[in-house]
């Protein structure tokens, strides 16, 4: 039961006394050694959560529970919408699968520190190497299974995994795609060795294995079982690449302690779910949302966690809230919106076991909220989100007893605990601007970035006075403290919520030799909100280049999930006098990426 009735209760307390709030958040995880100081600020500007404590985030996870009489509850249950198949998986079974895979990286090698990089569609497997990492304090470093060879290659360079975990196959609709070929091309690419290579082998398109580096995954999973060993609580619990203004993918890192209490926290305070409860999320394990909400949230909260592979339709959506009476669902707009296309000959849908509906990743237009409300007769919000922060920065807060002004809820919502929003106006005396978060930043966010000290140009994550986080997103904060989003600022487009940055692919064109400049900004997608549209000035040594060439060029490189499908030549880019390319222009004469409305406010907060 959550101490606060209101909002601006718990907003409150967090405020007033965040050493408090936050050792009393702690409780909510199990420690090997409890916390006494909260938050300790490091020389790098970046912060310590519960430096003095020590856990395992694994047995928080699956232990723990089994220990508590939860042993014979779902913990996972998977569903691929790309074979059909299914399994479930209790908190038993979880923990004979991890403590065995556990001791099967051990016999490779593997131990606390070191990265091993898992490249899989959402499947148990990817859950259990995960969860197995953290068993015995290696790093894991999940890559999104759709990324193409160099992309791996240079995550591969970038992390140095001792071991790298792939299946056999991923899907595209149903259809089979070997991951094999992308392994073995990445590491021919990559300038380092790991010392292993782990396989999934899937019935749909099983691969050859290379003797002497390939083993196999559910061998390894019989090895004899390993017990969770004890990690400092801001010992790294995995790293996450995500890209950014500099056009470099950057590694995120996260802590054990801080993101084992913030999650723990949340599946209560936002999501309203309690141990017993099912979550659904139809992200790929891949990305942040997958990570917080498809393994360990609902984990470390005792809760069962739905997750699928592939696509799913409005159909597979119902048969799984249905068949596992989910609580929670939590989606992206662009899935939603492919829900909106595909029910409108459908009848309304009764689930009711189904609680609330969450959406996150990109901008959800009011019209669209109000669908879904109507299709699925529940609440249904959006909140803002990054993978630096691992947890909503801005939300809805369905755990708290009183129920908060309707008038909130086609926003983003209001403040996270802990998270201390205020606006860096861009045009002195405007209500909008950049918005900044107060450091320290709350548990679960960033711990740091992975090799940040050799990233040139510099992230630029803290501002030059040390005192704000900058998060690149512009907007606005109204007088009862809810934040309006208006946009990036920076060159990072969201592609059915993916982010990329616009100046990483405008590398890969302009490496092209025919290419004598180019750009690419963002317009908006009917279904995926933005797509990248490049604008490319030809070398005339070289013409013709086809825009076939550029499109096959971006694909090579990043993976055709991109979807680049437009380029248009141009004789020149628009530049200022001093030559930067105005990409805003571009972006005009594009029709760029619908932003929301500014809403009327009348009292603004800003620095
Ligand atoms: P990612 O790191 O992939 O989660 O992307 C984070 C970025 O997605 C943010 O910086 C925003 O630009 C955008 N974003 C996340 N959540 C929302 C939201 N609810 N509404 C609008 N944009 C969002």
């Amino acid at each position: 039961m959550l101490p606060w009735m209101t909002y601006e209760a718990m907003h409150d307390a967090v405020l007033k006394q965040p050493e408090q709030f936050w050792l009393s958040a702690a409780q909510r995880v199990t420690w090997k050694q409890a916390p006494v100081t909260s938050c300790r600020i490091r020389a790098d500007g970046w912060h310590d959560w519960f430096p003095d404590a020590t856990l395992n985030t694994c047995h928080n996870a699956v232990d723990r529970h089994v220990e508590n009489g939860r042993g014979e509850q779902a913990a996972l249950i998977w569903h691929s919408c790309a074979t059909k198949e299914r399994q479930l998986v209790t908190y038993r079974e979880l923990r004979g699968k991890v403590a065995g895979f556990a001791g099967g990286l051990r016999s490779l090698g593997v131990e606390k520190g070191d990265r091993v990089l898992i490249a899989m569609p959402t499947m148990i497997e990817t859950a259990v190497a995960m969860l197995a990492c953290a068993r015995i304090g290696a790093v894991h470093v999940v890559v999104f299974a759709g990324y193409a060879g160099p992309e791996l290659a240079r995550r591969i360079d970038d992390v140095a995994p001792k071991v790298v975990i792939i299946a056999s196959c991923s899907f595209q609709g149903q259809t089979p795609i070997p991951s094999a070929s992308v392994l073995n091309e990445a590491l021919t690419k990559a300038a380092y060795r790991p010392q292993a290579c782990v396989i999934v082998q899937r019935e749909a398109c099983p691969a050859s294995f290379l003797p002497g580096r390939d083993h196999d995954f559910h061998t390894l999973e019989q090895s004899s079982p390993v017990e969770p060993v004890t990690l400092r609580s801001d010992d790294p619990l995995y790293i996450l690449h995500t890209s950014g203004t500099t056009g470099h993918a950057k590694g995120i890192v996260r802590d054990n302690g801080g993101h084992a209490v913030a999650l723990a926290l949340s599946m209560d305070l936002i999501y309203g779910c309690k141990p017993g409860d099912t979550f659904f999320t139809t992200s790929d394990l891949g990305w942040v949302v997958g990570h917080s909400y498809g393994v360990y949230a609902p984990l470390i909260s005792g809760c069962t966690s739905v997750i699928v592979e592939g696509g799913v339709s409005t159909a597979a959506v119902r048969t799984i809230c249905h068949e596992h009476a989910v609580k929670c669902l939590f989606t992206t707009p662009t899935q939603m919106r492919l829900l909106r296309q595909e029910s409108r000959h459908l009848p309304k849908v009764i689930l009711p076991a189904l609680a609330h509906i969450f959406v996150a990743g990109e901008y959800a237009d009011p019209t669209l909220l109000d669908w879904a409300r109507s299709y699925f007769c529940k609440p249904v919000v959006n909140h803002w989100w990054q993978t630096e922060t691992g947890w909503s920065i801005t939300a809805h807060f369905f755990g708290l007893p009183e129920a908060e002004p309707v008038s909130l809820m086609n926003d983003i919502g209001r403040p996270a605990p802990g998270f201390r929003p205020a606006i860096m106006p861009i045009t002195p005396g405007e209500p909008c601007g950049e918005i900044v978060l107060s450091l320290p930043l709350p548990p679960g966010c960033l711990a740091g970035i992975w090799r940040e000290r050799e990233i040139h140009p510099p992230t630029l994550y803290i501002d030059e006075t040390g005192k704000y986080y900058r998060t690149f997103d512009e907007g606005m904060i109204d007088k009862s403290l809810a934040v309006h989003m208006l946009g990036r600022s920076d060159d990072v487009i969201k592609v059915a919520g993916r982010r990329i940055s616009g100046v990483q692919i405008e590398k890969i064109i302009a490496a092209h030799p025919a290419v004598h400049a180019c750009a690419v900004v963002a317009v908006a997608d009917e279904l995926r909100g933005q797509r990248p549209v490049a604008y490319v000035v030809a070398d005339s040594d070289f013409v013709p280049l086809s825009a076939e060439d550029i499109i096959g060029q971006v694909h090579q490189m990043l993976g055709r999930w991109v979807g680049i499908k437009e380029v248009h030549f141009v004789e020149r880019l628009p530049t200022t006098v001093s030559g930067k390319i105005t990409r805003k222009s571009l972006h005009v004469s594009a029709g760029v990426a619908e932003k929301p409305p500014v809403p009327f406010i009348s009292d603004v907060f800003m620095m």
